[in-house]
């Protein structure tokens, strides 16, 4: 769609869909092309060169296009009156959207809030249909870690934040042992809404929102990535190994280093794990450092 009208029409229409007030060209000006009818019942303005005349003919049929007939006066611009006619050229060149706003394509998604709208939107799976809140993941766009757990669990869902309920205060003290302040980190999930009974998401729900996932970590390009259990590591590795067998590596995520560590819910269910999961995030700091 190259023709600016057109371009421009398109969005303004979006502008509308997303709940923006309408929009006025003027007094006696309509973005939709037809006149404003002054007290005088005149047609106002005059053709502005980007939208259709609609007149109506002697028997009282509207006819829309191009008008034959002579202009007709331009009524009192009202406050504006004294100033300069408007241009009935545009007078600067439309770029076309960088994202259509319609899309629902999270790979499309321009930045991180275009994520977080489909996200909050999404039907993409059965998991919409239980949650209170989506949970599209919090955290610095410029983060230099990403933390990508399992899915969102009953407080988490309640609040629509990540890591909130007590495996969230454990990620908290986790993250500040390696000098990684919560607040600098970029911290998500795999799916996005909470899988009922707090169960593990079911394969076809991983496939239908792994694209937010991929479209998070390409907008925010980190220095590596911290895959907290086992369903971040098959997810973001296409693996089916075990959690123990991928710990204490280098993997690598789309040419960015990849570390697979416990999850905070099961260093809470089990504190022998404790210890491995700092080797783990002791090799995140020193990627970092790097
Ligand atoms: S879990 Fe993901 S794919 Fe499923 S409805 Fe929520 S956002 Fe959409």
């Amino acid at each position: 769609m190259s023709d600016p009208r057109a371009l421009f029409r398109r969005y303004l229409e979006q502008q509308i869909a997303l709940g923006q007030p309408a929009i006025v060209w003027s007094t006696d000006r309509r973005i939709d092309g037809s006149a404003d009818r002054g007290a005088d019942g005149q047609t106002g303005g005059q053709t502005d060169g980007m939208a259709e005349r609609r007149d109506v003919d002697p028997s009282g049929r509207r006819s829309v296009g191009p008008s034959t007939r002579p202009s007709a006066a331009p009524p009192a611009r009202r406050w504006a009156k004294d100033l300069p006619a408007i241009p009935t050229d545009i007078g600067f060149v439309l770029e076309a959207p960088t994202q259509d706003l319609f899309s629902t394509d999270p790979l499309a998604a321009a930045d991180m809030s275009a994520v977080e709208r489909l996200v909050h939107a999404c039907t993409n799976c059965g998991l919409h249909e239980k949650r209170r809140h989506a949970v599209p993941g919090e955290g610095p766009r410029e983060a230099r870690l990403v933390v990508v757990g399992e899915g969102p669990g009953a407080t988490e869902d309640e609040q629509g934040r990540p890591f909130v309920g007590r495996a969230g205060e454990l990620l908290t003290e986790i993250l500040a042992a390696i000098d990684c302040p919560r607040e600098t980190v970029y911290i998500c999930n795999v799916v996005k809404c909470r899988p009922p009974e707090n169960r593990k998401p079911a394969a076809d729900e991983i496939e239908a929102c792994m694209p937010y996932l991929h479209r998070q970590l390409a907008i925010i390009r980190p220095k590596v990535i911290l895959a907290m259990g086992g369903t971040a590591a098959e997810a973001l590795l296409h693996t089916k190994a075990s959690l123990g067998s991928l710990r204490n590596k280098v993997h690598q995520y789309r040419g960015i280093p990849l570390i697979v560590t416990y999850h905070p819910a099961a260093l809470l269910r089990n504190p022998n794990w404790k210890r491995p999961t700092w080797d783990d995030v002791r090799i995140a700091r020193q990627l970092l450092d790097q």
